[in-house]
């Protein structure tokens, strides 16, 4: 305990910051981080405004679910003010005399213009932003304004910007594969799946820094973590290419080097070519459709629910819900991906000699370990 309390995790390299926090999550960071977080409320309170376009909520549930430490907690210790967050708020729909209440306290449209109106506040941005129909941003409408308008005056005031879950990222469902797509043109916060050209703030002229916190949903402790490495002064907003990808995701939780598969409690299956072919088995589940070996994300380390568990150790193949593009990149669900020829239509023993990315390599290397196992295996069973 005493290294760690002399540990500044965020000037560690991130193989050693990736497993010292993964492994002692968001209470412990915040519990050995006291000195700061106190001199840091001797200064004034951080302002939160936490808005939601199109999406299903599951990023706030997700943070609300922190248990260790809670929601609570966690302003308190880091001495936040959430001024704004529409699920959390009392003022939604109070009407006096047939009319929305015309004061702050009462009615949440008055209260975000007041905070808006203020400045100095993080912006959280939970959702994509409708762009259509023709620029207009009317798929998405918060009372007579389009959310698009909203988080055109929420971002241009706002002196960073944290899109939280794969909505604000890069779209997400919103944005996937459909006859409707163009149409509805729905866009994350700096990017539009991959494209960062399309993303809203782009599409809107605005200019801010941007942290993205991928996952669907994100994990409590990666919002809670880069909030409190933002509060404190342990990420530099005017270096942030420094800490993160080419798609704006922290590297300490989003390796570029590192897939899930490398940490997967199934992992020793894997290696032996021990497959689970129906669901509630013990074994690798890379049959049954895993994407852990496409994914950057730290869940096999950190875990989910207090550390308790996560999608593979519960038997669930992991879908790449943390990598731009979700989730048709992560899809077809449940089904083996070199079977199924995904990522840009090529199988694996192609996309090793092309060479489109090194996570894609990595799994046909993998692959091709697995086929060489597998053939030593049938020339034992010959014997
Ligand atoms: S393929 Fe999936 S289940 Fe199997 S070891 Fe890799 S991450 Fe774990
Ligand atoms: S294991 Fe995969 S599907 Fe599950 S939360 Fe992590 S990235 Fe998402």
């Amino acid at each position: 305990m005493t290294t760690i309390e002399n540990t500044d995790f965020f000037s560690m390299d991130r193989r050693t910051f990736l497993k010292v926090v993964g492994a002692i999550g968001a209470s412990a960071f915040l519990g050995v981080h006291h000195t700061d977080i106190t001199k840091a409320l001797e200064i004034s309170k951080t302002k939160i405004i936490w808005i939601h376009g199109a999406e299903c909520t599951g990023c706030s549930e997700s943070l609300l679910d922190a248990g260790n430490p809670d929601i609570v907690q966690a302003i308190q210790k880091l001495n936040v003010d959430v001024v704004y967050h529409e699920t959390l708020l009392a003022q939604q729909g109070i009407f006096v005399d047939g009319k929305p209440a015309g004061t702050s306290e009462l009615n949440s449209e008055i209260l975000l213009d007041e905070a808006i109106e203020e400045g100095d506040y993080i912006l959280v941005v939970e959702g994509a932003v409708a762009n259509g129909p023709n620029g207009t941003g009317k798929y998405c409408m918060y009372g007579e304004r389009t959310f698009k308008e909203i988080f055109k005056k929420a971002a241009s005031n706002a002196t960073f910007i944290m899109a939280v879950g794969m909505c604000a990222t890069y779209g997400g469902i919103n944005a996937a594969d459909s006859e409707i797509v163009d149409m509805t043109d729905f866009r994350g916060v700096a990017f539009q799946r991959v494209d960062p050209s399309k993303g809203m703030l782009t599409e809107l002229g605005i200019e801010k820094p941007v942290i993205n916190i991928a996952g669907c949903p994100a994990h409590p402790d990666w919002i809670l973590l880069t909030l409190a490495a933002v509060i404190l002064g342990k990420i530099q907003l005017n270096d942030l290419d420094s800490i993160l990808d080419k798609y704006k995701r922290p590297l300490v939780f989003f390796p570029e080097d590192i897939t899930l598969h490398e940490n997967c409690p199934r992992r020793g299956y894997y290696d032996k070519g021990i497959f689970d072919t129906e669901f509630s088995g013990d074994a690798c589940l890379w049959k049954l459709g895993c994407k852990g070996p496409y994914t950057h994300s730290d869940c096999a380390l950190r875990r989910w629910n207090g550390s308790v568990n996560m999608c593979t150790q519960a038997g669930s193949p992991c879908i790449s819900c943390c990598e731009p593009g979700f989730f048709d990149n992560g899809a077809p669900f449940y089904q083996e991906a070199e079977d199924k020829a995904i990522f840009s239509g090529l199988n694996m023993d192609n996309a090793a000699k092309i060479g489109i990315g090194a996570a894609a390599v990595g799994v046909a290397a993998h692959a091709a370990r697995r086929i060489l196992f597998d053939n030593n295996n049938e020339k034992e069973e010959e014997k």
